[in-house]
């Protein structure tokens, strides 16, 4: 058994390529014996959000504090309270981030999954 504490674990900014906004990326590096599982813990100043991407396999966004908006490509903007799950499946076109006036934090939880990056979503879109 281990514990993966997010502080001290070196927070890298967001790369400005993928995103919109600041915040705060830490990889949980080693967080599973199966090297196909991988954990980022994802902060958000409010208006952050990602470029529109989609993953190879399952990614589970485990909102941990504040609230996450998320959008899949064709659907309405939603958003999701800490301790919620999103579940976004293979090669679902999406995106995530925070509300524009809070903070949010989610852990990223990628199973068997790589990441392919598109386009920023627009203020409209994030605006729903
Ligand atoms: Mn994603």
């Amino acid at each position: 058994m281990k514990v993966f504490i997010p502080a001290g674990r070196g927070a890298e900014p967001l790369d400005p390529a993928n995103f919109t906004g600041l915040g705060t990326l830490v990889r949980m590096v080693g967080v599973c014996e199966n090297p196909a599982i991988n954990a980022y813990t994802v902060s958000f100043e409010p208006g952050t959000r990602t470029a529109w991407h989609t993953h190879t396999g399952t990614q589970l966004l485990l909102v941990t504090a504040g609230t996450c908006r998320f959008q899949e490509e064709g659907e309405p903007v939603q958003e999701a309270t800490a301790g919620s799950i999103v579940s976004i499946g293979p090669g679902e076109l999406h995106w995530h981030g925070a509300t524009p006036d809070a903070p949010a934090t989610h852990v990223a939880l990628n199973i068997e999954a790589t990441t392919d990056w598109f386009e920023k979503v627009t203020d409209g879109q994030y605006g729903g």
